[in-house]
């Protein structure tokens, strides 16, 4: 069955940061009530996209108003739930296409997290750059951990803080979805952020780790299509140069 269209957004866990780990926490299909709760107690909360199965199954070949048409009802959407625009978008799936990073810097997005890699980046795709700054996903998600090399529900949350020891230049972003990791997956999660503090991780939103970075020193690279281990098709990725 075609999931209930609508605006899903994230939100970013806020905390301190120690400069070991930047974080950020995805939710999806939020009521209003859960948007202005989570808001007010101090979390981020951004554009994943309008239509989840749109988005993530046609983005990659549509056209620069297609692209347009969906980001725009989704930044509508949240002004009218939020009451504010959108400074953030992560895009649904890792899915995008050239028109998008051009789009998020036109629309006044300050940074967005739509593709997996290693640092903060100013994408550049078609030989287009974006100042909209890219803060990649850097760490694998559960699912795509569980059900290979032996991980399962009960020492998933260790194969992700080893991932978390690889050295990052500016922290870890993790990516998790309230509907699996909120859910299924919550005590793997609960056992994931106990193993994180008591190894002295501490969490941030992006928008703290945005802030934290000195804009002249960030560098452009080119956004291409790849893959992660443990999830299917292709994925923006960071270019590796
Ligand atoms: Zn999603």
């Amino acid at each position: 069955m075609r999931p209930n269209p609508g605006p899903t957004l994230l939100a970013g866990a806020r905390s301190v940061d120690d400069g070991q780990v930047a974080r950020v926490l995805v939710t999806e299909r939020l009521a209003e009530v859960a948007l202005d709760s989570l808001r007010d107690a101090g979390h981020e909360v951004g554009i994943h996209c309008y239509d989840h199965v749109l988005w993530q199954d046609f983005v990659a070949r549509r056209d620069r108003a297609w692209t347009r048409r969906q980001m725009e009802k989704a930044a509508q959407a949240f002004q009218e739930a939020l009451g504010e625009p959108a400074a953030t978008l992560g895009a649904a799936g890792w899915q995008l296409n050239e028109h998008v990073p051009a789009l998020e810097q036109d629309m006044g997005f300050t940074y967005a997290s739509d593709v997996r890699g290693n640092a903060p980046f100013y994408p550049v795709m078609a030989g287009q750059a974006s100042a909209c700054m890219q803060l990649p996903t850097t760490l694998p998600t559960l699912d795509e951990l569980i059900g290979r090399d032996g991980i399962d529900e009960h020492n998933a949350h260790g194969s992700v803080l080893a991932a978390s020891s690889r050295t990052a230049p500016h922290g870890h972003v993790y990516t998790l979805h309230a509907e699996l990791e909120g859910m299924k997956l919550l005590p793997v999660m609960r056992r994931l952020v106990e193993a994180w503090l008591a190894d002295g991780y501490r969490f941030l939103t992006l928008g703290e780790l945005h802030e934290s970075l000195d804009a002249g020193t960030v560098p452009q690279k080119p956004v291409q299509w790849g893959t992660v281990e443990g999830r299917s098709g292709q994925l923006a990725v960071e270019a590796a140069i």
